[in-house]
């Protein structure tokens, strides 16, 4: 019942070596995997955001140094070209201008009510803008006008690409000499400039990092240019409201298209005397495809975790085998061997662990078979006293060989307690011989007693007796000493015999094997002697051959 029970709690050797070798792998893969996570994950993200943030602010810089540059154009043509006297050269100037710069899709310029003059093509000539910002706002001074889709012009002008054309205006008023205000100048810029700049800019990074481009403006608060269908789309983003707070910088967020984005963002803010028009310019990647490097750092990490997992998990489940397999060879032996079979213990060469395993069990095995054969030899009569029962002399020599050679292998030392009763002759004087020898049987029977199973208690003859006691080698005289109290405190107890009450005193020699002599019968005679000592300074006591009183 036992040892089911163990079974059913306890693991083999063998899967505890795939478990440890395994679990330590997986930990120290989850250790890595997530100090790399985290490290290059925080690194790449900064890298990726501040990246974003740069462009936007290039992108920004170069649209407003545009419009700046296009303004002093118009600004220089305002001041130096205009003369109504001459129209046609006028007109000359303005389309050789728009032909060095194709950005301005057109010129114009109106009278002071607003009627087109001369222009570009000769486009809306005679026609009023008179309502047109670009004529009401120029009155006193410059006028930038934000993008708006072509209205008058779309239909005028070549429009290759097929989408609404939007324009971005300049106009100037222009004076006479006296000052007296004398109409505008005006010209459109196509939107194309600003997909120019886009495209320089924007296609060495949209190759490499798949970066898209998005223009917003807050005037008409949607997409003015970005890829696909996304001009003309109004954005709810945080990034943007960052963005028309003034503020830059990036976020990861959710676009309406459901997928996640690094976003940089920038506000327009001018260049020198141009005020910007306020533009917010994004830039996204998406997140899942910016950190595949990281994913795929994971991906190696854990695929070549798992391959280290099988491997060592391999490794030691063959290594458990090496070491299992001999224990399961021993313990099958002694299995065989507790149930009284004859069984040989194992050799296996290789692990010096289980070899020493292997040679002490063998060695157990013979001094075993032999203590047990010794032991059964000395329960025949031969070596029984056969007054009191216990071991003779006999007996005392072959326990002696076995128990001096376990001793030496467990390194312990043998106290022989050599005893003598006090003045026994007179109680056979006394009470008569069968009276002397049951009390010889009942201190036979005390001794017994005062000895371990694997000890000894012997009648050597007569009234003498010796107790061996197998002892710690560390302190043998504690223990002899103790022993030797013991056996002098029972005997002293009153013996009943038939009728009568009888006390008797015993003396005692105490030696110790190895430490007073090399041979045990040496010992042996120490412990006669000392007793013989004992007895003459006065008996009932005990005194060890040590002693030199
Ligand atoms: P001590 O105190 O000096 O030991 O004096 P003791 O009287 O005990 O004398 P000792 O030990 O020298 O003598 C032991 C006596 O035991 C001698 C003998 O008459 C007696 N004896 C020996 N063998 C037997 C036996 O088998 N039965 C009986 N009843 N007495 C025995
Ligand atoms: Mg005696």
């Amino acid at each position: 019942m036992t040892s089911v029970k163990a079974q059913a709690s306890s693991r083999s050797l063998r899967s505890h070596f795939v478990l440890v070798s395994a679990g330590m792998i997986l930990a120290l893969t989850l250790v890595l995997s997530s100090i790399a996570h985290h490290s290059e994950a925080r690194a790449l993200k900064s890298q990726i955001g501040n990246a974003l943030i740069d462009t936007s602010m290039l992108l920004n810089h170069n649209l407003d140094q545009f419009m700046w540059a296009r303004s002093i154009e118009v600004e220089l043509l305002s001041q130096f070209g205009m003369s109504f006297e001459d129209p046609d050269e006028m007109r000359d100037l303005l389309e050789a201008v728009q032909e060095k710069v194709p950005s301005f899709a057109w010129f114009g310029v109106t009278d002071s009510e607003g009627v087109v003059q001369v222009s570009t093509g000769g486009l809306l000539e005679g026609m009023s803008i008179a309502h047109r910002p670009v004529f009401t706002e120029a009155r006193s001074e410059r006028f930038y006008g934000d993008v708006h889709e072509a209205q008058l012009l779309a239909q005028l002008l070549p429009n290759p690409s097929g989408e609404a054309m939007k324009f971005v205006d300049i106009s100037f008023p222009l004076f006479s000499d006296a000052g007296e205000f004398r109409g505008v100048l005006a010209a459109h810029l196509s939107w194309e400039w600003a997909r120019e700049v886009q495209t320089t800019i924007m296609e060495p990074l949209r190759e490499r990092h798949q970066i898209e481009f998005f223009v917003v403006s807050p005037r008409i608060n949607a997409v003015l240019l970005g890829p696909g269908r996304m001009a003309g789309q109004e954005l709810n983003l945080a990034s943007l409201t960052a963005a028309e707070a003034g503020e830059s910088g990036f976020l990861v967020e959710k676009w309406p298209d459901g997928e996640r984005y690094f976003t940089g963002f920038t506000k327009s803010s001018g260049y020198r005397d141009f005020p910007g028009f306020g533009w917010s310019i994004l830039l996204r990647e998406n997140e899942a495809v910016a950190v595949r490097s990281v994913t795929q750092l994971q991906i190696v990490i854990w695929s070549t975790s798992l391959l280290f997992i099988l491997l060592f998990a391999f490794i030691a489940w063959r290594l458990s085998i090496v070491i299992t397999e001999p224990l399961q060879e021993i313990t099958q032996a002694a299995h065989r061997l507790s149930k009284g079979k004859i069984a040989e213990i194992p050799l296996h060469k290789g692990i010096r662990e289980i070899e020493s395993l292997e040679q002490s069990l063998r060695d157990l095995l013979v001094s075993l078979t032999r203590a047990e054969s010794a032991l059964g030899e000395m329960e025949s009569k031969a070596h029984r006293d056969a007054l009191t029962g216990l071991a003779n002399r006999n007996a005392l020599t072959k326990y002696l060989k076995v128990a001096r050679e376990f001793a030496e292998q467990r390194h312990q030392s043998l106290t022989l307690l050599y005893l003598d009763l006090d003045k026994f002759k007179p109680v056979n004087d006394t009470y008569g011989h069968a009276v002397g020898d049951a009390l010889l049987q009942q201190v036979a029977q005390r001794l017994r007693h005062q000895v371990r199973q694997d000890e000894l208690a012997v009648r050597l003859g007569g009234d003498e007796f010796l107790l061996v006691l197998t002892t710690d080698d560390r302190c043998p005289e504690a223990t002899g000493e103790m022993v030797a109290e013991r056996v002098l405190e029972s005997l002293r107890q009153p013996f009943q015999i038939e009728q009568l009450t009888l006390n008797i005193g015993s003396t005692i020699g105490i030696a110790i094997w190895p430490q007073d002599g090399e041979q045990i019968e040496e010992v042996l005679e120490l412990a006669d002697q000392a007793l013989y000592r004992a007895k003459q300074q006065g008996r009932n006591r005990y005194l060890f051959a040590n002693n030199p009183k």
